[in-house]
């Protein structure tokens, strides 16, 4: 039977299911050790090999990360060989000899390495959000490893304190693990099978040395000793099987920016993390344990800042969304409004402010014309141009469906109008193309108006500027009108000397 390229990972992942499933299984039928052991040897050995063959038949981008995260499996597997196959290397099974402890202590850079170039990869920008909540997840998980784990392997006064080192060197190497692999899963970006199958893997793994330095502090018997080697083994099968699936060449796809936010898992996961911290010290106070108030105080209070910045982050996020048009990405009308009222106040005490009503010329034939589609890419550009037009610190707003405001602070009569008048025509000179091959000729009627010279009040301001705009439109379109007029001169009965009415009450 020939298994197709793309299932290659599933046969891998159900003979390691398999072969793991015998690993536990077999010490139940009180066979011989060694087949056992060498069962063991192989599987650890199998992810490697899946892994490198996962990068030659994928050929993800990311080869440089991939490979370190094989390699760093080769290395449990060199590790492993000196405590499985006693024939070789001597009688003793030498549990944290120097050399040993080292080929593990390599593994765990080597993997982290790999894992930090599929972030970058993933994120080419700063994930604040993610990298937050990884913080959070860190810290309430190195508070539990230091209470339970960390301060009972280093009190073992038996041990030599090369092996308390080699004890406490794995809690400190899932630590890192941890705080990186959870970066990579709460990070933007796509999450296809294959990541979950490393994920899956480093849990299984991170869980394996935890049960291995549980096992250690309780005595063997405790948890029968083989779960840890089971736990190894089932993070290097799902290791092979990440890399065999088609899969993870998606996994180094670059994220699009988008609005940070929190789903509802998430917020329940970080509840959790953060929680840990003040119930791990009321479990310790009601056993009689060691409590670790100053390690908890600071658990507590890092968690509480890395929660702040990230509602902090969420609060700025839903802002930028609440006050930016989501066609044209100009401001809102309420914030333009938010604006005028405090520009007044500034207007009143010396610094001239401006306003520009403008509005589209006969958009509704723009959207009959070239449908509603074009329409908006219609509005996309005019607000491209109206952003060209104006000056750096002027403040642009979509203010209905096809009108926009300008604020111009620190203005005079003069420079309002020219700006206005520059804004007319970077609209009308060059048409705006609305599809493929076609394009529209689009032109903007605007009012302008100023304060103090032109009213007191910003209300006015508005008013006023509305019926400027009015007068452009019906003295033409295309124009610009102030309270000193609009060129081309217009009917004396028109809109000037209505504008000239609000101009001096
Ligand atoms: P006038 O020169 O007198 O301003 O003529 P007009 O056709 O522009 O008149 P009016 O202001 O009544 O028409 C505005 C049209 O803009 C009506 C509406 O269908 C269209 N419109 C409003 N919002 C949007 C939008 O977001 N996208 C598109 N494509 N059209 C919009
Ligand atoms: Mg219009
Ligand atoms: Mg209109």
């Amino acid at each position: 039977m020939r298994i197709r390229r793309e299932n290659v990972w599933l046969a891998f992942l159900a003979g390691g299911a398999a072969g793991v499933a015998g690993y536990r299984l077999y010490p139940l039928s009180g066979g011989p050790t060694l087949p056992h052991d060498e069962l063991n040897i192989a599987l650890t050995l199998a992810g490697a090999v899946a892994a490198v063959f996962g990068i030659r038949l994928n050929r993800p981008g990311a080869r440089v990360a991939w490979a370190l995260i094989a390699a760093s499996q080769f290395m449990i597997f060199l590790g492993c060989l000196p405590t499985y196959l006693p024939p070789l290397f001597g009688d003793a099974k030498p549990a944290f000899l120097g050399a040993l402890a080292l080929i593990f202590a390599v593994q765990y850079p080597l993997l982290a390495l790999g894992l930090v170039l599929l972030i970058r990869r993933r994120t080419p920008s700063m994930d604040r959000a993610a990298a937050l909540d990884a913080g959070i997840v860190t810290v309430s998980a190195a508070l539990l490893s230091w209470v339970y784990l960390i301060y009972p392997l280093t009190g073992d006064s038996t041990l030599s304190v090369v092996d308390r080192a080699a004890l406490v060197a794995f809690p400190f190497g899932d630590l890192l693990l941890l705080s990186i692999g959870a970066r990579l899963v709460l990070g933007k970006g796509v999450h296809p099978p294959s990541l979950w199958l490393l994920a899956g893997s480093l849990i299984a793994f991170t869980a394996a040395d935890t049960l291995q330095s549980v096992e250690s502090l309780a005595g063997e018997e405790l948890l029968g000793g083989y779960w840890p080697e089971t736990a190894w083994l089932v993070a290097s099968i799902l290791l092979g099987a990440s890399v065999l699936h088609p899969s993870v060449r998606l996994v180094e796809e670059p994220s699009p920016a988008v609005v940070a936010e929190a789903g509802r898992y998430r917020l329940a996961l970080l509840a959790v993390a953060s929680l840990l911290a003040p119930a791990t010290l009321l479990v310790q106070y009601l056993r009689g344990a060691p409590q670790h108030i100053p390690l908890v105080c600071t658990a507590c209070a890092l968690l509480f800042l890395l929660v702040l910045a990230r509602m902090g982050g969420l609060v700025a996020a839903q802002r930028e969304v609440a006050i930016t048009d989501g066609l044209t990405g100009l401001h809102t009308r309420r914030y333009f409004q938010h604006s005028l009222v405090m520009e007044g106040e500034r207007a009143l005490r010396g610094a001239g402010l401006g306003v520009l009503l403008i509005d589209v010329d006969h958009f509704k034939s723009v959207n009959d014309t070239h449908g509603h589609h074009g329409g908006d890419r219609v509005l996309r550009e005019v607000a491209r141009r109206l952003y060209v037009a104006t000056r750096g610190g002027d403040l642009l707003a979509r203010y209905g469906g096809e009108e926009f405001v300008v604020l111009l602070s620190n203005t005079t009569p003069p420079i309002a109008r020219e700006v206005a008048e520059r804004v007319r025509r970077t609209i009308a000179d060059v048409p705006i193309p609305v599809g493929p091959a076609t394009s529209a000729t689009v032109t903007v009627s605007i009012g302008v108006a100023t304060m103090p010279e032109d009213t007191t009040t910003v209300d006015d301001l508005l008013a006023l500027a509305d019926e400027l705009l009015y007068a452009s439109k019906t003295s033409g379109r295309n124009r610009v009108t102030t309270t000193a007029g609009s060129p081309p001169p217009v009917d004396a009965t028109g809109p000037p000397r209505r504008a000239e009415k609000v101009a001096h009450p």
